[in-house]
């Protein structure tokens, strides 16, 4: 079968600059990472290995300029076929793919991918847990940030035996199948990736200690499950999505072992009148006919209380007035805050007993001059 044309793969066009390549290639990285992807491994890993191996051509000048001459014939891994060791730009898309809250899954393609590209140089390491803490909050109190505590469940020192995981009366003798490591080396295969995982050492259970009466509070491990009070502080400002990183308020290692991070991620819940586009807050503004025409001074909400604003007269649907300052702050500059902008929409109501007469008599004045209507008919007919 004749291999696919690498621009095709990619989805983009021949002459397309190097932006155009790159954002093609993280965008189809996203939907085919075999983490990501909702395809089987064995799919997603072909997807994956072929639109990087596309990327690896047309993200080279070099190669790309020998591509666009000579085809698949000009790149050099035309013949022995493309192997992830010959892929160079991993870079570009390992932020997609970090171990942000890989914590529960060590030994999973996202590890093998962390070390394939060199992100995730572990090899045996005690070092705990990071966490994840999802914290949902309204929009007012993102306005002002919050502080607030809270219990994070997350594996701390036993305090029974210190963490050293022995019994009273107990030893800890070094375990010999990991050398005190508390993981082991693997040699795995997934799919196309021949790869050396990290596991933990299932003797010992990572503790790298063999215990001959293992404490009865962790079982031997040394690590138990608590409760930890930590106090949140997200600043003003904070959008949906934000995350907040805590160093060393993870998990505990085993042995001791360094703890490790807390991930903050906050959700900011739907209000019901104001939108959010990053810092600027927007509110839409009913008003009447007689209000768009004379112009009037209200009172409206803003996320800091009532404000007045001034409705210019002649005011139309559509048009937008600003409240200065009056959006959400900027969470890394607090002195830096949008504005709220204020969305008109005039609305025409069903006239009433009483102001039918006003309206019939504005109808009547208007259309003593002539209308863009009358202008029309004059010009066509
Ligand atoms: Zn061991
Ligand atoms: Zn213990």
């Amino acid at each position: 079968m004749a291999k696919r044309d690498y621009y095709e793969i990619l989805g983009i066009a021949k002459d397309s600059d190097e932006r155009a390549i790159k954002k093609a290639y993280r965008k189809l990285a996203r939907t085919h990472h075999p983490d990501a992807s909702s395809e089987s491994p064995e799919v997603a890993e072909k997807k994956f290995k072929e639109i990087s191996e596309a990327y690896e051509v047309l993200a080279d000048a070099d190669k790309r300029s020998r591509y666009d001459r000579f085809g698949h014939k000009g790149v050099d891994f035309d013949g022995g076929g493309f192997s992830w060791d010959q892929f160079s730009h991993g870079a570009d898309i390992s932020d997609l793919f970090g171990q942000l809250f890989g914590g529960g899954q060590r030994g999973g393609m996202g590890d093998v991918f962390g070390q394939f590209f060199g992100g995730g140089q572990r090899g045996p390491n005690n070092r705990g847990d990071d966490l994840r803490y999802d914290i949902t909050m309204t929009l007012e109190e993102a306005y002002k940030g919050i502080t607030k505590e809270v219990e994070i469940p997350r594996d701390g020192p036993c305090k029974k035996c210190s963490g050293s995981g022995a019994a009273e009366g107990g030893t800890a003798r070094t375990c010999n199948t990991c050398r005190g490591q508390g993981m082991v080396q693997r040699m795995t295969r997934r799919g196309f990736m021949s790869t050396v995982s990290t596991d933990t050492c299932s003797d010992c259970n990572g503790t790298g200690k063999s215990i001959d009466k293992p404490c009865s509070g962790c079982k031997g491990s040394g690590i138990v499950s608590i409760n930890k009070k930590i106090k949140l502080q997200i600043p003003p400002g904070a959008d949906h999505g934000f995350r907040l990183r805590m160093r060393g308020q993870g998990s505990a290692g085993p042995n001791n072992g360094p703890k490790g991070d807390l991930y903050i991620v906050v959700n900011v819940k739907k209000h019901e009148i104001f939108q959010r586009q990053d810092n600027e807050i927007i509110f839409d503004l009913e008003i009447s006919p007689a209000q768009a025409v004379i112009g009037d001074s209200l009172r409206v909400p803003t996320l800091s209380g009532n404000v007045k604003l001034k409705i210019p007269s002649g005011t139309q649907s559509g048009d937008v007035l600003r409240l200065k300052g009056k959006g959400m702050p900027d969470i890394s500059r607090p002195s830096l805050v949008g504005s709220q902008h204020v969305r008109i929409n005039v609305k025409v109501p069903k006239p009433t007993g009483k102001t039918r007469k006003l309206w019939e008599q504005l109808r009547d004045l208007d259309s003593e001059k002539p209308s863009f209507l009358d202008r029309i008919m004059g010009k066509f007919g």
